[in-house]
């Protein structure tokens, strides 16, 4: 078996650009420590809306192909190596957005049998064997196709790997804490005149926020990990606006949300760690000794 370092963390996404929205400095930050990250991406994300109009000519298969490439780059400013496609480059086509004819394409991911898309993920975790894993709520953060079906596929996965001899002590579910985004709103709202963006999202616009109590760990990214973050979001061009001074962002509608650099989320199953009531601030907090034995 390849000889992995102690800790090794997992992460399911649904399009490049995901990961490093979500979980960038979460990334950097385990990979300057030497864990193992691993991050398995669901789709190439080719039905995604372009930003930048010299490449908006990029459509289908020559976008999943950019945007692949844009993913690679991204993980360099992370540091992190281990990056699949799940069953392999182009197997599950994006999905596009809810309600879209394009959730009715044979070949898209919400089209995709859970069974089947979970076996080829547990490979990965039976190779890895991650101490933990990270993927989206049940409702995909916000009711993306893809990100629901990358939920399922993520818990599936982590049962049938349990019943075939890892299971992992830890799994997450990407949030953020309903205070701490009204805040970084109301922050946002004032600084919009100085901002390239015409107008700002709205809370409700941001995945996976809750109410606090259910927010379990955070990891702040520190001035060097959240760097990384904000350069490995710019490396996604095709999708991401990254504003001077790197507080905020925009997607393809153009309205600016504020760029997170210390990243929340709840335990779903194992131990927390935290201590009287404290959230988390290691996501293998105490999984040392369960994975050792297991
Ligand atoms: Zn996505």
């Amino acid at each position: 078996m390849t000889e992995l370092p102690s800790r090794r963390l997992l992460l399911v996404h649904a399009h490049p650009d995901d990961e490093s929205i979500n979980n960038g400095a979460t990334m950097a930050r385990y990979a300057a420590e030497g864990a193992h990250v691993t991050l398995v991406t669901c789709t190439l994300g080719e039905r995604g809306e372009v930003i930048p109009p010299e490449l908006r000519h990029l459509t289908g298969a020559a976008l999943g192909e950019h945007r692949k490439a844009e993913l690679a780059a991204a993980m360099a400013e992370l540091g992190v190596h281990d990056v699949r496609l799940l069953g392999g480059p182009g197997r599950y086509g994006d999905s596009g957005m809810m309600g879209l004819p394009d959730n009715d394409d044979p070949a898209c991911f919400w089209q995709a049998d859970v069974d089947e898309a979970a076996a080829s993920l547990a490979e990965v975790i039976l190779e890895v064997r991650p101490q933990v894993l990270v993927t989206y709520d049940e409702d995909g953060g916000y009711g993306h196709p893809d990100h629901i079906q990358a939920h399922r596929v993520a818990m599936r996965a982590a049962e049938l790997a349990g019943a075939a001899g890892w299971r992992i002590p830890k799994v997450y579910w990407n949030r953020v804490p309903r205070s701490v985004a009204e805040d970084a709103f109301a922050r946002l709202r004032e600084e919009l005149p100085g901002l390239p963006f015409p107008s700002a999202a709205a809370v409700s616009d941001v995945p996976g926020v809750v109410d606090d109590d259910r927010v379990t760990a955070e990891i702040d990214g520190g001035a060097g990990h959240a760097a990384a973050k904000a350069a490995a979001m710019r490396a996604h061009a095709t999708q991401i606006a990254v504003a001077p001074g790197e507080r905020c962002f925009a997607l393809s509608n153009d309205l600016a949300q504020p760029l997170f650099t210390t990243e929340y989320y709840e335990l779903v199953r194992g131990e927390a760690a935290g201590h009287g009531g404290n959230r988390e601030t290691d996501l293998f907090a105490g999984t040392t000794d369960a994975a050792e034995a297991a």
